[in-house]
């Protein structure tokens, strides 16, 4: 199903509207249709939230670049009612990269702040009118974008990790503590402030809430996440291989590999010519034949061919993180060249729940 709308593709960099941002659009239409607007003050009020957003496009466009200059890619930006999301595909481990790429997003609505300011102080505003009561009400385009750009550089300064003044925080931790315990740290912090963010919001703003749960879960998944990585810290793949699997050939009928997932004990499988790797059929991959040729259908029409390959001498963490990033969840290993064995995802979550067991402390 097609949830995003794609727009434009600046500097590379694929940009998204996700649909849910209509309804904030909707939204905005009803309450000025409900305060009885005339149509040109509508379309001012539409113009202006799709403004904002061109900004927040361009905040992300600022993390997306700060982290390009690390070698990082961003596979796309995707505007939300809440805001926008920029998708790198790591985030780095040194402090003061991730601090670079974190100032990067607010820094940019500061200077368009400033650009604004610029061009109403040489045409001749009144400045003194912005601290004049309920001035937000009526205030004009332009200055009332400047004060939303201002709003947008304080509020993502906030510390509550995972937003940027979250990472800033982490990052500032991480050129003293380890980057587990910075994690740990902003992330306890992250979920406080999302704790209060909701509580405000039941009061004054319902888009504080979505904020507040965005925030609390996006702070645990990431620190699960560095949690799951230090864990693997200086294992190498060979402990995990799984040498035992059933292997398959370009001509095989799929179902065979459907056979062997029911009976539940593998779920993908790699696909050999003669010794040369040539694929991978993952569960998904096989419902997908199945439903598209039948179960008669060769393996070979159906395998992925753009796979990860791994040497037995492998960091667990770095193949961890490719095959989080590609898609597929199982990638041959081979040692000197020929194939050994096996790694996926699931191999390593079950190492992850055994190591965890393993190393609980209980506090009694
Ligand atoms: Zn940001």
């Amino acid at each position: 199903m097609k949830t995003s709308l794609y727009i434009g593709k600046p500097f590379g960099i694929r940009v998204t509207v996700h649909w849910t941002f209509f309804i904030l659009i909707a939204y905005v239409i009803y309450v000025n249709l409900k305060n009885g607007s005339s149509v040109g003050e509508m379309i001012e009020s539409v113009l202006f939230v799709l403004t904002i957003f061109a900004c927040v496009i361009m905040h992300e466009l600022g993390h997306s670049l700060a982290a390009k200059r690390y070698g990082i890619i961003t596979s796309g930006i995707t505007l939300l009612p809440i805001g926008g999301v920029a998708n790198l595909t790591r985030i780095p481990e040194e402090p003061q990269k991730e601090l670079f790429i974190a100032i990067a997003g607010p820094l940019i609505n500061l200077f368009i702040a400033l650009v604004l300011f610029l061009i109403l102080l040489i045409s001749g505003f009144d400045y003194s009118m912005l601290f004049s009561t309920h001035y937000l009400d009526r205030a004009a385009f332009l200055p009332a974008l400047l004060i939303v750009n201002v709003m947008l550089f304080l509020f993502n300064l906030v510390p509550a990790f995972p937003m940027d003044g979250g990472r800033l925080l982490r990052a500032g931790l991480g050129f003293r503590f380890s980057r587990l315990q910075a994690t740990r740290i902003a992330a306890r912090i992250g979920q406080l402030f999302a704790i209060f963010f909701a509580i405000w919001g039941l009061f004054h703003n319902p888009f504080l809430i979505l904020i507040a749960v965005f925030v609390f879960l996006g702070a645990q998944a990431e620190l699960q996440d560095v949690q799951s990585k230090s864990m693997l810290e200086g294992k190498k793949i060979n402990n995990l291989l799984m040498r035992n699997f059933t292997p398959f050939n370009p001509q095989m009928h799929l179902k065979h590999a459907v056979d062997i997932l029911l009976n539940g004990q593998e779920e993908e499988f790699v696909v050999l010519d003669g010794d040369k790797v040539v694929g991978v059929l993952t569960k998904n991959l096989i419902i997908k034949g199945l439903s598209e040729y039948g179960q008669d259908v060769e393996a070979e029409k159906i395998m992925e061919t753009d796979f990860p390959t791994f040497e037995t001498d492998d960091l667990v963490k770095d193949v961890y993180e490719k095959l989080q990033l590609s898609g597929t969840k199982i990638a041959p290993v081979l040692e000197n060249g020929v194939l050994i064995g096996v790694i996926n995802i699931k191999n390593i979550h079950e190492y992850l729940l055994v190591f965890e067991a393993l190393n609980s402390k209980r506090w009694l």
